[in-house]
């Protein structure tokens, strides 16, 4: 299922018996708060992507655009950031590649919020620089998965006042669910916790993180736990495969 892991032979194979779709999920690598490592985002991503393509049954998963649309936390040390230019062109080379061997359907998706806009911003363009015979579908609905996020918190017993989207309760359960004992659990600590609107949204972006939260922390993480992280993996990868089944049940062109 994954390419990388693949011979160029066993994709070929892969292709004559009809496995045309691919996922390509991207991350970030940013600061996290004192707690979380600067690659959950593209931890997150990766699984995320193999979880889709179970669900999706007999897509591929293209390897994770690890770096992503970071400046809002650039201000923490270690954070690595593409312009949104640069994003964009890494994205049309892996879908025309994937294209010119015969993929059909190119499915994106991001782990980081910061992606969300970009990636819908240049999706019918992507789809136009794929050709005719292949079609490009993202899934941008940040709303949504802070949504699901909320809900798995109150299902696995969590506080859903913890939830804020970055580095918050549902994100630190994912990361110490994929990658058990890395979370630095003595240095947790709160950030900025009032409602995450668009208003809250386009400070994040334009003035950067810091400007709501000195902690680099949107939420608290304090109360993560495994079985948190593994309902919020399932869920978002749940959200994620029935919008892409959903589009791709729609017929051509129509991303
Ligand atoms: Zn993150």
């Amino acid at each position: 299922m994954l390419l990388e892991s693949m011979t160029s032979a066993e994709v070929q194979t892969a292709l004559t018996e009809g496995r045309r779709d691919v996922v390509v999920p991207c991350g970030a690598v940013e600061q996290h708060g004192r707690h979380l490592p600067l690659d959950v985002d593209a931890v997150h991503a990766e699984r995320l992507a193999k979880e889709v393509a179970e669900r999706l049954g007999t897509a591929l998963v293209a390897p994770t655009i690890r770096v992503g649309v970071s400046p809002h936390h650039m201000s923490f040390p270690g954070t690595i950031s593409l312009q949104s230019a640069t994003f964009e062109a890494v994205y049309t080379d892996y879908c025309r590649s994937l294209a010119a061997h015969g993929f059909r359907t190119i499915l994106c998706f991001s782990a980081h919020g910061g992606n969300f806009a970009p990636l819908a911003e240049m999706a019918e363009r992507l789809d136009e620089r794929v050709g005719p015979e292949c079609r490009v579908i993202v899934f941008s609905d940040l709303h949504g998965l802070v949504e699901v996020w909320r809900s798995a918190v109150v299902d696995a017993g969590g506080d859903p006042d913890h939830v804020g989207g970055h580095a918050d309760i549902a994100e630190s359960s994912v990361y110490s669910y994929l990658r058990p004992g890395a979370v630095r659990t003595d240095q947790l600590a709160r950030g900025y916790t009032g409602p995450v609107d668009d208003e809250v949204l386009q400070r994040l972006f334009t003035g950067g993180i810091r400007a709501l939260s000195d902690t680099g922390v949107m939420g608290d993480p304090h109360g993560l736990s495994d079985a948190i992280g593994e309902l919020c993996v399932q869920r978002v990868a749940d959200m994620i495969a029935a919008h892409f089944t959903d589009r791709m049940q729609a017929g051509p062109r129509e991303s």
